[in-house]
């Protein structure tokens, strides 16, 4: 599995997974379990959750999936922003941890930007990182002026922003791919299959039939093609997920990539950073 360093020097492997949407049904609940344990045995040890997520319960099914090999989990949860003050960060942590039965997140993101400084923020996350209560934070859904903001509210730690990036949202790559590369902060990319929605344009089920791959291995591995780079996709399946795990080991060529290219191009313009 390709691997991508943080600024500590910890490894998480390029391909995570996600786990919005998951828990919210109950008769799918064993289906999401083997799912994400699956994912774990063959080396996609990240994983990322939220408070958000289902009001809590993805973060339990995380805790139930992960009981008994947490030491072998990179795991990620963010915190509404309402909760990002110096007054409420600690408690949403604690309740995560509860959730999530563990005494430490590897990575606190805070989930989009709201209305507390983000001063108060890093001063926040900071002390949460004194308590040993996390590793490390970062942010997400954060554009270019906002992390050049956060970097002037002292968060020069932060240690990764989550976005939305795949085939058919490419504004990032203006400057915000190139901003956080420069600054070292290492990308995740979420919904990096537009939550199924890439999967059936015909440019892209061509260019897999073409390699002997499927559609979701190859916008996997285009999002994951400049090796600085981690790709969370959700999938509630086995069968999806070890279709998945085979994109980390899919290098796709100059010529697949210039066809991409051409069916999926780069905005002319830069957008502002968009979210799902
Ligand atoms: P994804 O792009 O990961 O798409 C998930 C959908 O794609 C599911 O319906 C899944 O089906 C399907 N899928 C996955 N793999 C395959 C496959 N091999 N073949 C066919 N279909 C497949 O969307 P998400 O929005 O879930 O993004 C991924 C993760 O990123 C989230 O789960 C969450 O953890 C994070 N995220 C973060 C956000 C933020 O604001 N920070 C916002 C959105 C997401 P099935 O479930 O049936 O397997």
């Amino acid at each position: 599995m390709k691997t991508i360093r943080f600024s500590d020097g910890t490894t998480v492997p390029a391909l995570g997974q996600g786990t919005w949407m998951m828990a919210e049904q109950p008769q799918r609940r064993a289906n999401e379990l083997a799912a994400l344990r699956a994912g774990i045995e063959l080396g996609m040890t990240l994983i990322d959750t939220a408070e958000m997520y289902g009001d809590g319960e993805s973060e339990r099914l995380v805790g139930e999936a992960i009981t008994g090999i947490r030491d072998g989990v990179f795991l990620v949860s963010k915190a509404y922003p309402q909760n990002a003050s110096q007054a409420r960060l600690a408690t949403a942590c604690e309740a995560s941890l509860q959730r999530l039965g563990t005494d430490r997140l590897d990575l606190y993101l805070l989930h989009w930007r709201g209305s507390v400084p983000l001063v108060e923020t890093v001063e926040a996350m900071s002390r949460l990182v004194d308590a040993g209560k996390i590793l490390r934070w970062g942010v997400s859904n954060l554009d270019t002026d906002d992390m050049e903001q956060l970097i002037a509210a002292g968060g020069s730690a932060c240690a990764s922003n989550q976005i939305l990036y795949n085939l058919t949202r490419r504004s990032p790559e203006h400057d915000l791919l190139p901003w956080l590369t420069d600054h070292r902060i290492p990308i995740m990319a979420y919904s990096p299959v537009e939550q199924g929605r890439l999967l059936h344009h015909r440019q892209l089920v061509d260019v897999a039939a073409r390699i002997g791959a499927t559609p979701a291995q190859v916008a996997l591995a285009w999002t994951m093609r400049s090796g600085d780079l981690i790709a969370i996709p959700k999938a509630a399946s086995v069968e999806h997920v070890r279709e998945n795990r085979a994109a980390a080991d899919l290098e796709l060529s100059a010529d697949d990539l210039a066809a991409l290219d051409t069916a999926f191009p780069r905005p002319r313009d830069r957008l502002p950073l968009e979210m799902l």
